[in-house]
């Protein structure tokens, strides 16, 4: 064996070695019986305008979706306050993929857990799971807080969660007056972001719910699913104190999913205190980072009585403009002069760049609050979008994104294609090619197999480390993403004098 104690070997030099060759060579004749010319042939007419149309006629079938089920993004909500544990009420696959999903991308331990219904809850309910599952994971984790979403599972048999707990608790599972939010997070609707937006509805009903309200001088901040929340947190509270304004973050996950290694696990690091959260009903108004996918949080925030404020990514000049705008706003609290000084360095650096970036064409993909951000940053920069293809779309987002795009000359050739997947992105690759791509790792297949270069901006960055640690948001995170998009431009700009041009040059 190539694989020693002595040696090991990565699989990328593993795979190279005679006997995985032979090995791969041996597969090849049952899994390709196709002639490699035949596939080729094919694989050259799916990327014709021939196929394209057939592509996008398609109306049952989903191919590579840029989004992930609703659970998901509940956990991630529930996993913003402390102590909670994320229960969700299905099965266990479901929340393997889950904890997978975070821990690939945030590089972290993430704790969730399920009531592992099989086969005969699904026929007879899963409620022995709940009264089991809540009474092991309260005896053996001991939480501050469970908070229970549901599986497509536990949704297709109807499974009713608030009397699931009630009778959990009448059975002695857990104490009565354990704290236990849920949210019904149906996976074959909606995507992460409405997953996360009932969650957060459902903790702030169990926070506020039959409490009186007395307005203070705080505001409240929720960052919705974000994958760069560790660093987007953290720099949204450096931009709050900066202006010296008392908040809230609602489901604080910049702790949550970067802890130290000091030599101690901690299950339950960081979060928003229940007491906080639970004063947070007196805030003067809460601000949505991410609005659309905030719709229904927003909703009941408005009807306890407090403002609500929906941004879309503060990504750039515009976008951070508008954050603390608001936030001088609804505390009064004007914005001073060292935030002032942040925004002309990114102005000076933006301007310092422009050549390089004027015209230059690009396809986007991701969720609605997230493209809205990018693409208004995209247009700040003189670059040009060209396919936003929005998986999970809302028709709240179709109408600001045409808004954003008409309202710039640079927006001028866009082309919105919401409800569109992945494999809908690379026929438009291919047949309408643009310079680069913006989109998260899944992007890295379209990349290879369009020659479209890949800068790495979203949810899940699984080939890549550490991305979550820079903030995306505000001046700061603007710098970074302009960073971003620069390397990929020079990077690929000197790939392209690898013949021997004169342009493989020193200083860009
Ligand atoms: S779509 Fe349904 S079955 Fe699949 S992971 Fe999500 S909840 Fe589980």
């Amino acid at each position: 064996m190539a694989q020693s104690a002595e040696k090991v070997l990565d699989h990328s030099a593993l795979f190279q070695t005679p006997e995985y060759k032979e090995l791969f060579e041996r597969k090849r004749v049952f899994e390709h019986t196709v002639p490699v010319d035949e596939v080729k042939k094919t694989c050259d007419w799916t990327k014709t305008w021939e196929y394209r149309e057939i592509n996008f006629s398609r109306e049952v079938l989903t191919i590579n979706p840029a989004k992930a089920c609703q659970p998901l993004g509940a956990v991630m909500a529930a996993a913003g306050f402390e102590g909670t544990l994320p229960y969700v009420h299905g099965s266990q696959g479901c929340v393997a993929y889950f904890r997978s999903h975070f821990n690939r991308h945030f590089k972290e331990p993430v704790s969730a857990v399920s009531d592992s219904m099989t086969e005969d809850a699904a026929v007879f309910g899963g409620l022995t799971n709940m009264v089991d599952g809540l009474a092991n994971a309260y005896a053996l984790y001991k939480p501050k807080m469970i908070a229970v979403s549901t599986t497509c599972m536990a949704e297709v048999i109807g499974d009713d969660l608030d009397a699931f707990i009630k009778t959990a608790k009448d059975k002695g599972s857990i104490p009565k007056d354990f704290p236990v939010p849920f949210a019904h997070t149906p996976s074959f609707v909606g995507s992460h972001v409405t997953g996360y937006d009932n969650m957060l509805k459902g903790c702030l009903t169990h926070f506020w719910e039959g409490r009186e309200r007395k307005e203070s001088a705080s505001i409240n901040i929720n960052g919705g699913f974000d994958g760069y929340c560790v660093a987007n947190l953290r720099e949204v509270k450096r931009l709050l104190a900066e202006m010296d304004v008392e908040y809230t973050v609602l489901s604080d996950t910049s702790d949550v999913y970067d802890t130290p290694t000091n030599g101690e696990f901690n299950m339950f690091a960081g979060g928003t205190r229940y007491d906080d959260a639970v004063n947070a009903l007196h805030a003067k108004g809460t601000i949505f980072m991410q609005g659309i996918s905030a719709a229904k949080s927003a909703e009941y925030v408005e009807k306890v009585g407090q403002k609500a404020v929906s941004l879309h990514c503060p990504i750039g000049v515009a976008g951070t403009d508008a954050f603390l705008m608001a936030v001088s706003e609804l505390t009064g609290k004007p914005i001073p002069a060292s935030l002032e000084l942040e925004r002309g360095r990114l102005v000076d650096a933006i301007a310092d760049s422009q050549a390089y970036l004027h015209g230059k064409k690009f396809a986007l993909f991701g969720d609605p609050d997230m493209l809205l951000g990018l693409t208004g940053f995209l247009l700040e920069l003189g670059a040009e979008p060209v396919h936003i293809v929005c998986t999970n779309s809302t028709k709240d987002f179709v109408e600001k994104m045409e808004q954003l795009l008409a309202a710039s000359p640079f927006g001028q050739e866009a082309k919105l294609w919401p409800g569109k997947d992945l494999w809908h992105m690379r026929s438009l690759l291919a047949t309408e090619p643009v310079d680069f791509l913006i989109g998260s790792s899944h992007g890295k297949y379209l990349e290879r197999d369009t020659g479209t270069p890949l800068i790495r901006i979203g949810f899940p960055i699984f080939d890549r480390h550490h991305h979550h640690r820079f903030p995306i948001w505000g001046y700061q995170g603007g710098l970074n993403v302009l960073v971003k998009i620069l390397d990929k431009i020079f990077d690929t700009l000197d790939a392209s004098t690898v013949d021997g041009s004169p342009s493989f040059d020193l200083v860009r």
